[in-house]
């Protein structure tokens, strides 16, 4: 893609994304727009890439469409390319399984995920870790937290040595996750 197309392709994905996810909202307090995350993944990663990936920006825009909308893999593929439908295909779970089998897979087969995959996988977990920071969800108790925190850290564990600054974006979000539960409550 030359840069004209590039910058269709990814207003196309936003216009996309944003209409496929229109009803759902982060699961922390604030309840933010869950397009904020997407901007957020999306930015990470078009900064640690310095602009130069437009496939992985896209793919990022998109990367919960097929796991958490109606969209399907084949619909992705049609609209925008093979590329990018299949770096979605390897950061969507198979949401026909259970959830403690999704989550342990996603320890299992990240290390062997493709370095972009891993990139957008490290990125997405960044943008989780950051939200807890400044917006737990408000039904997650302490421990609940604290286990979410230790399988983001062994999913990333998989990711390494992709890219040193979505690893200092990670290890930083991680510190002000952590600091927050460190936080003693006073009631
Ligand atoms: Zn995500």
């Amino acid at each position: 893609m030359d840069d004209s197309q590039s910058i269709v392709a990814l207003a196309r994905a936003w216009d996309f994304s944003a209409s496929r996810h229109t009803d759902q909202r982060r699961k922390g307090a604030r309840g933010e727009p869950y397009v904020n995350h997407l901007a957020e993944v999306a930015h990470l990663l078009a900064e640690a890439t310095g602009g130069r990936d437009a496939i992985l920006v896209i793919a990022a825009v998109l990367h919960d469409t097929v796991e958490d909308t109606e969209t399907t893999a084949q619909e992705i593929e049609e609209l925008f390319g093979a590329e990018v439908a299949g770096l979605v295909a390897e950061v969507t779970d198979d949401k026909s399984l259970p959830k403690t089998t999704r989550k342990r897979l996603q320890v299992e087969t990240t290390p062997r995920k493709s370095t972009r995959a891993r990139m957008l996988k490290l990125a997405d977990k960044t943008s989780n870790l950051r939200a807890i920071a400044h917006s737990p969800p408000a039904n997650w108790g302490e421990a609940r937290l604290r286990e979410y925190l230790d399988w983001a850290v062994a999913v990333v564990a998989g990711c390494r040595g992709v890219s040193d600054v979505l690893e200092r974006r990670f290890d930083e979000a991680h510190a002000a996750a952590m600091a927050t539960l460190a936080t003693p409550c006073n009631d």
